[in-house]
């Protein structure tokens, strides 16, 4: 028996819903790598399910044909929210294009997971990463 694996599109609702989870949009698009567009993106979320390790390359690769075949897509994000694989695509405003650049938002929930993972004070990360923002900016 071949492995199978099922990729289903969530809702417009469902999308709504989970782009508040902040866990879930933690890693999220900044800029379009087609034409510089910083600013809203729109998203396609789907839901992976089936035999394969959306952890590993084989499973990753399975899972971007299907995006590719089926959907067109190839510029996809994994993530994984409450044990399920999922596949995250921003669509620029400006060009339409889903070659989007996403990155890790910064926010309080992030600094505090880095106080512990350190073993360093929250206020003294804040306080050296303002530094170093404000030498490379
Ligand atoms: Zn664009």
């Amino acid at each position: 028996m071949g492995k199978t694996i099922r990729i289903a599109e969530l809702s417009k609702k469902e999308v709504d819903k989970i782009l508040r989870t902040k866990k879930f949009n933690r890693l999220a698009p900044v800029s379009c790598n087609a034409c510089g567009y910083k600013g809203f993106f729109k998203r396609r979320i789907f839901k992976i399910d089936g035999d394969y390790d959306v952890g590993d390359d084989e499973g990753q690769n399975v899972v971007r044909y299907h995006m590719k075949q089926q959907y067109n897509l190839e510029y996809i994000h994994f993530k994984i929210h409450r044990n399920i694989n999922y596949v995250d695509v921003a669509f620029c405003s400006k060009c339409n294009s889903n070659k989007v650049a996403f990155d890790i938002k910064l926010n309080d929930e992030i600094f505090d997971e880095l106080a512990k993972h350190l073993n360093v004070p929250e206020d003294k990360i804040k306080s050296d990463m303002q530094d170093i923002l404000k030498r490379v900016s």
